[in-house]
This record gives structure tokens, sequence and C-alpha cells, in this order.
């Protein structure tokens, strides 16, 4: 579904951190949000989701205008860089739980359950507890539980900070391997220039609430528009 913000403007106090953003996601693209700490990456997924109230500014999935609808009438997965994954309950049941709120059938719960964790190759692990889990297996659960709702669009913030190096390389393709196999909108912030470069379709790169060049990987790197870009990136002029 495509993602359309619109002169996007959000404030802390007295204190703006969004000034005026205008963006397009494409339908089934997956968009990196790129930029230092601080530069207001996750202010913004917050208003994708609905977390966060816009303080001016329009949003619109699709032809929808969501601006003002609550995060829950989204339908926006979401998976944040601690997975806070349930510890009492089992992976099948961490992962049910969107749908047992939603009051789904018990043999639809089964069936979604067990397609997602097929998909998300953790189809073995559903009597597991997390914490009998790797990081990376938490992950899967998270991510598979983030979509099992099939979410029209999925947020990922910083989702492989808390990951090893070796778990963080196979865990960005896995990703973008499910983004690619569901075509499902994916916008993912990340502070890791590689980690954008190897895994969207397209990177918007922001700094101090601004967008400072959306273009593909190879473009962005090929012709960085400003010094920020081109230092960020770590290929100076
Ligand atoms: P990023 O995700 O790019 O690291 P954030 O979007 O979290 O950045 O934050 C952008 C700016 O907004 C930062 O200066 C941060 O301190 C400030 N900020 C974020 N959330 C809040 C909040 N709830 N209250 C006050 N300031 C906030
Ligand atoms: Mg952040």
């Amino acid at each position: 579904m495509r993602i359309s913000i619109e002169n996007f403007t959000k404030a802390f106090g007295t204190t703006t951190v969004i000034k005026d953003m205008s963006l397009e996601i494409n339908s089934g693209e997956m968009l990196a949000l790129l930029g230092p700490s601080g530069c207001g990456k996750s202010t913004t997924l917050f208003a994708i989701c609905g977390i966060h109230r816009m303080n001016s500014g329009r949003l619109l999935f699709g032809e929808r205008d969501v601006t003002r609808i609550s995060s829950q009438q989204r339908n926006v997965g979401v998976v944040f860089q601690n997975y806070a994954l349930y510890p009492h309950m089992n992976v099948f049941d961490n992962i049910a739980f969107p749908l047992k709120v939603r009051r789904d059938t018990r043999a639809d719960i089964e069936r979604k359950v067990k397609d997602i964790a097929d998909l998300v190759h953790i189809g073995e692990l559903l009597h597991r507890k997390p914490a009998e889990l790797s990081g990376g297996q938490q992950q899967r659960v998270a991510l598979a539980r983030a979509l099992v709702r099939e979410p029209d669009i999925l947020l990922l913030d910083e989702p492989l900070a808390n990951l090893d190096a070796k778990l963080r390389l196979e865990m960005r393709s896995e990703i973008r391997r499910i983004q690619q196999q569901t075509g499902i909108t994916a916008v993912l912030v990340t502070h890791d220039q590689v980690e954008a470069m190897s895994m969207c379709d397209r990177i918007a790169i922001m700094d101090q609430g601004k967008i400072m060049q959306l273009s593909s990987p190879k473009e962005m790197y090929e012709d960085p528009s400003s010094d920020f870009v081109a230092g960020f990136l770590g290929n100076p002029p």
C-alpha cells in the first residue's frame, strides 16, 4: 500500500524535530529512513503507525486519509529494536496474540500462525519460550507477530541493532526475503548506511528533521546531493 506523508511537522514542547516533511513511499517497496541518531527517524515511524500525533500535515495510506485514525485501525505491523516478546508465552501464543485480540476463530488462528511461522522459518519452534531462543530466532518471532494479521504496511525500527555481526548479516537478507515474498510496503529505520544500501529499494537520508536526499542506493552513493550525504555514506567528495 502506498504511503503519502504531506507537510509533516512534529514538535516536542518548543523543539521542532520534524520540519515540513513530505515523502511518498511506493506500494511494495522497502524504503530506508537513514540518518544519525536524533535526526527524527523514529518520530517519523511513530507518526506513520499512529503512536504519535502529527502537529500538522497529512498522512494517507493509499487513498485513505489516516491522519486522525487510531493506530489500532491503521493495519500496520511494527517491529522495534527490543522485540518485546511476552516472556511467559510460548512462540505460538506470542504470534497468535494479535489474532486473539481481534477474536479470530481458533481454526483461523491455528492456520495463520502456522503459515507465517513457516514463512519466517520458525515452524519447529512454536512450543519454545522466548528465553529458549537465540537473538535471531526471537527476531523472527517478532516479525511473525507483526505480519500475522496481514498488515498493509511493515515498520521496522532498528531491528538489527541488538544482534551480533554474523546474525545481523543473516537477518538483513532474511528480512528482505520476507518483505519481497509478501510484497508488503516496508519502512526500515536505521543509522547504518550499509544496512540501508543492502536491504532497501530507496533511501531517504535525514538530518535534523529534514530529508536531505531521496534516491536509490546506487544513485545516492554515486551522486550524493550534498557534503552531508557524502560524508554520512562514508564517501566524502
Ligand atoms: P532517531 O530515531 O533518528 O534517533 P528520534 O526520532 O527518536 O531520532 O528523535 C528526534 C528528536 O526528538 C531527538 O532530539 C529526540 O531527543 C527528540 N524526542 C524524541 N522523542 C521525544 C519525546 N517523547 N519527548 C521529547 N523529545 C523527544
Ligand atoms: Mg530511533
